[in-house]
């Protein structure tokens, strides 16, 4: 009789299993979407664990979001049937690094200067500050030389872990000249401030490991197995923190699709991918072929689509799933209307008014737009008809004003050399401490080499401040360390600090006393973030997962549509998917174009890939025929990606009322035209000629809002999913 397999081994395809039960060695699992890569993957690390191959706390398993994390520990713990606590190590690139930084802190520097393990990571907003600051004191035009082009710079560098030491000639004379020598000074700044980026967590991890093999040999040792999801997205200090930890055992599994890479823009290289069998020699490389997620109609569209693009490694999909409905297409007037049509689409969903789809819940449906702009449309409108919904992978709530602020004071709780911190809040609330007063402040930490906090202190002891100034800086020290002596009292607790905090510092009372509209609801969001502690151990723990801008807790209280950017959709599946402006400049993004020519072209239509085959059952692709934007209204021509979907798995829908027609492609499709790229474009100026495109110039012209013939550009930010400093 033979064996029966380990029950969480069934129902794996032949080449599914294989990736699971070779363990040994490096095995590369290249295959396309919705083809259990990432199934395969976790079932991998329960066989590990079974076999009894490694301690939990021996695995490295790197997901691309803290969400992936999650459900691939509760998706391991149901396939063993036990909850897994462990596995400490599965996580970001990011989170993974932080912890392996503090640890070793003390190690990176830069002559006197060290990193202190409690140091702090700066957001975005902190490092555009700084760089400022940095580009000022050279007497830089900024406007010229603006902070965030530097910014960029930097994380480019960052990215291919170039510290300023080892960046190549040329590249240190970008800036007109400036650009290693602000780079250095910036990185020296934020060792005195310690402080770190979110280009340091990988670059200083590699660094570490370089300089110090002694540490790099306790972490080889203890990472017995490493596994690496979305593997076509890795950046290069990714790879080469991923090549130092694996070198010595080779025990690696990377699973990625080439078709997926969608980061090339924040220096992600596909390259990694298809260089993985030289780096591994003997490497194992595993293709699934079979496609568990899509009906045939959504795999032949996002199949379709993605041909267009050049120099693909190329895969065959199948599937067995049975025939569904079509890709969906529609236009409309605007992105008002737009909303509108998907909000009326998801209530006829919910009431079951869709027979051919049965019972669906919210849950079972998601938006994915490409900027994050495009959300505040559809939230309007959700709130406007009471449609519960949740925005998934934002950093929004974590980046209001009155959150900010509140994170100021607890980062200079728990780390008192940070600086930006302590400028953000000396004089929020008002205490009297002007432009004049902070200058005194940092001359005295200057004079003295210490941080503003210990400055401040001096200022007090000196009296260099006079009458009501002197007495409100007295209390703003006090209090600090006050505080600072609660927060390392373990026995108390930090929610309850937290809330001290923001009372005794005046903060609360600041909000409470503002007679503006929206202090109230600012009250709500400190409330809502005294909340978000209670799920943390301690104050540093939280400002550590906020800077990490993981995704949003959910309370899964009820069922919510999820609305969230493509980016930040990659890896998830949903029955229902809307996909809304669809519209050259929108979507491809015009930017993408402009900077990267055809090769900005193929990431967004690899991104429009990965949205299709989100979808489990049914995808609906949205277009507009204007979008305000800044409050100026412009005209926008249906996307080139909505040409190159195969047209025989395309239903061209006709919105309702007066104003909607398909017109451009969707028309294109209506009449059978066949799609052939630019051409069909060009007789797109048809477009010009339908009837429902004139209605919709007399309806502008009744609103006395022109229609500009301007393509849309779009300032996108598409990183709304990473948040590591999103950077991430
Ligand atoms: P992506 O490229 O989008 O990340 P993926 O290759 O990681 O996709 P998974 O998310 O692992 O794919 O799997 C897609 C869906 O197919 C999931 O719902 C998964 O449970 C299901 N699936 C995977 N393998 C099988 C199988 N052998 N039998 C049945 N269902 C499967
Ligand atoms: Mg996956």
């Amino acid at each position: 009789i033979a064996a029966r397999p380990a029950p969480y081994l069934e129902g794996l395809n032949a080449a599914q299993r294989a990736a699971v039960e070779t363990l040994d060695g490096p095995v590369l699992m290249l295959a396309g979407a919705g083809t259990g890569k990432t199934r395969a993957l976790t079932t991998r690390i329960a066989h590990l664990l079974v076999q009894g191959r490694a301690w939990p706390s021996q695995i490295l398993a790197v997901t691309f979001t803290n969400k992936a994390a999650r459900e691939m520990k509760d998706r391991i713990g149901r396939l063993l049937g036990e909850s897994v606590e462990g596995l400490p190590w599965l996580g970001t690139f990011h989170s993974i690094s932080v912890k392996i930084l503090r640890r070793h802190a003390e190690l990176i520097g830069n002559g006197d200067l060290h990193l202190k393990p409690s140091f702090t990571i700066l957001d975005t907003d902190d490092q555009i500050r700084l760089l400022k600051q940095l580009i000022q004191a050279e007497n830089l035009d900024e406007k010229r030389w603006p902070a965030r082009q530097l910014a960029h710079l930097i994380d480019g560098w960052k990215n291919r872990c170039l510290t300023p030491a080892n960046l190549p000639k040329g590249e240190d004379a970008t800036f007109d000249g400036w650009g290693g020598r602000l780079y250095q000074a910036y990185q020296n700044r934020l060792l005195t401030l310690n402080a770190v980026d979110f280009g340091d967590l990988l670059m200083h991890c590699v660094t570490l490991f370089q300089a110090h093999p002694d540490v790099l040999k306790s972490w080889q040792d203890r990472f017995r197995y490493i596994l690496v999801d979305e593997y076509q997205d890795t950046n290069v200090a990714q790879y080469m923190w991923l090549r130092l930890l694996a070198q010595a055992h080779r025990n690696i599994c990377c699973v990625g699709d080439d078709d997926q890479s969608i980061y090339g823009w924040r220096g992600a290289e596909v390259g990694n991918i298809l260089r993985f069998e030289k780096d591994f020699p003997g490497a194992q490389v595993i293709r699934l072929e079979q496609n568990y997620r899509s009906t045939p109609e959504i795999l032949a569209a996002a199949s379709g689509l993605i041909a267009a693009n050049a120099g693909r490694l190329g895969k065959t999909l199948w599937t067995d799933a049975e025939s569904g409905e079509k890709v969906r297409l529609i236009g409309h007037w605007d992105g008002e209307a737009e909303a509108r049509w998907i909000g009326e689409e998801i209530e006829a969903f919910q009431g079951g008014h869709r027979a051919s789809m049965g019972p669906v819940s919210l849950n079972d449906i998601a938006i994915l737009v490409r900027a994050s702009h495009q959300m505040r449309a559809f939230e309007d409108r959700f709130m406007t008809i009471g449609l519960p919904y949740r925005v998934i992978g934002g950093p929004r709530f974590y980046e209001r004003q009155e959150i900010r602020d509140a994170m100021a004071y607890f980062r200079l709780v728990v780390s008192p050399d940070d600086d930006l911190a302590f400028e953000r809040i000396v004089n929020t609330p008002k205490r009297g401490l002007g432009d004049k007063a902070v200058k005194t402040i940092q001359s005295a930490a200057r004079n003295n080499g210490v941080s503003l906090l210990e400055g401040a202190r001096i200022v007090v002891e000196d009296k260099q401040l006079g009458g009501k100034g002197l007495a409100n800086l007295r209390d703003f020290v006090t209090g600090i360390a006050r505080w600072q002596v609660d927060a390392l009292n373990s026995a108390a607790s930090h929610v309850e600090l937290a809330e001290r905090i923001l009372d005794e510092s005046g903060y609360t009372a600041m909000w409470q006393n503002d007679k503006s509209p929206d202090a109230p609801g600012r009250l709500d969001n400190l409330k809502e973030l005294v909340k978000a502690l209670e799920e943390f151990e301690n104050l540093q723990g939280f400002l550590e997962h906020v800077a990490l801008v993981m995704d949003r807790d959910k309370d899964e209280a009820g069922e919510e549509v999820s609305i969230m950017t493509l980016h930040g959709a990659k890896g998830l599946e949903f029955p229902i998917v809307f996909l809304p402006g669809w519209e050259d400049g929108l979507f491809p993004n015009q930017r993408a174009m402009d900077e990267n020519g055809t090769k900005g072209v193929e990431e967004e239509r690899r991104l429009a890939y990965v949205g299709l085959t989100r979808a489990e059952r049914m995808a609906t692709i949205t277009f507009a025929g204007n979008r305000r934007l800044y409050g100026q209204w412009q005209s926008a021509m249906p996307s080139r990606f909505i040409d190159e979907l195969p047209p025989e798995h395309v239903e061209v829908l006709t919105p309702p009322g007066l104003y909607g027609g398909g017109y451009g492609a969707a028309m294109a499709h209506a009449g059978g035209a066949p799609a052939a790229g630019m051409q069909e474009r060009a007789a797109r100026a048809d477009v010009y000629n339908s009837p429902g495109w004139k209605r919709m110039q007399a309806r502008a012209a009744e609103r006395k809002t022109p229609i500009p013939r301007a393509t849309v550009t779009i300032d996108a930010d598409p990183a709304a999913g990473f948040s590591v400093g999103d950077k991430v």
